[in-house]
């Protein structure tokens, strides 16, 4: 269900430094998501979303927050927008929040990173220009190169393809993009048939950088979700979920660090940044949300 709601603040600042995407401050325009991966960390019980798969809240006085909010900001730095939300998930296009927030942002003078696993962000590359004055980049997380997995993993996003055809169509119009190749799901996505196509694509399509992590995350109601979509479409894999990782919260690829290394190698003879520390398992604090 939809529901409107209005929200007593909106921007906060990012602690410590974001290795992963340079922000300086986050926002979240909507409470809850329509993409419905099946591996999403925002169900998990920390994040207080009690229906994260039913109920998707509005904040409806999300621009008004921002417009007051900015300009006591002592710094002007990057906004990200797509944790714990896709910013432009199917209701957006009713809701225009994100469009709204992004002109505020272009008239105050910040810069922007929006994540998101959808090609509506196209709507809005003239404000993402006029916002790339400053500093604006899109990443598009991408876990799958093929679009039938794609529609059981993240089963409300569009597909693979249609991201990545998002992402060539960004780069043409001097918009910087990146892939967070984030996560890649062990037994499922961590092939290399899988990884080394992403990255040939990305190629392709112009992209300047791409954040992987080898692995996923998991806890507590994330993970009995993400148990319930194997038992339907991965039968009897779960019990090498939970041989392989029993209750650890950090599940890496037993392929991981061979991925990595070949993963690196690919990018390299691209000229693809790595926009992350070589690290193969980062901390919980490390970890973004996707
Ligand atoms: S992973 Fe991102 S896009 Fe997918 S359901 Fe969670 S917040 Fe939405």
């Amino acid at each position: 269900m939809i529901k409107e709601i209005r929200a007593k603040t909106l921007v906060s600042r990012v602690k410590g430094i974001d290795t992963y995407f340079g922000l300086d401050y986050g926002m979240n325009l909507y409470r809850g998501c329509q993409h419905r991966c099946i591996y999403c960390d925002s169900r998990s019980e920390c994040y207080g979303i009690e229906n994260f798969d039913g109920d998707v809240l509005v904040k409806v006085n999300a621009v008004d927050l921002l417009r007051s909010e900015l300009p006591r900001k002592r710094k002007r730095g990057i906004i990200g927008t797509g944790s714990m939300n896709d910013p432009y998930m199917p209701l957006e296009e009713k809701f225009g929040l994100t469009r709204r927030a992004l002109e505020v942002i272009a008239e105050q003078g910040f810069g922007v990173h929006v994540l998101t696993k959808s090609d509506l962000v196209l709507r809005d590359v003239p404000i993402l220009k006029r916002i790339g004055r400053v500093a604006a980049a899109v990443s598009m997380t991408i876990t799958t190169i093929d679009d039938e997995l794609a529609k059981i993993v993240e089963p409300g996003s569009p597909p693979s393809s249609a991201r990545f055809r998002a992402l060539e169509a960004l780069a043409e119009q001097g918009i910087e993009t990146r892939i967070a190749l984030m996560p890649t799901l062990p037994f499922i996505e961590d092939d290399w048939a899988n990884v080394s196509a992403i990255v040939d694509r990305a190629h392709e399509c112009g992209v300047k950088a791409i954040i992987p992590w080898f692995g996923m995350s998991m806890r507590d109601r994330q993970r009995a979700y993400f148990y319930r979509r194997l038992d339907k479409h991965f039968p009897g894999l779960r019990a090498t979920y939970e041989k392989t990782y029993g209750h650890d919260y950090m599940c890496p690829s037993p392929n991981a660090k061979e991925l990595f290394d070949r993963f690196a190698e690919r990018c390299a003879s691209y000229e693809i940044t790595i926009a992350v520390r070589p690290h193969l398992a980062p901390t919980a604090e490390q970890l973004p949300l996707v």
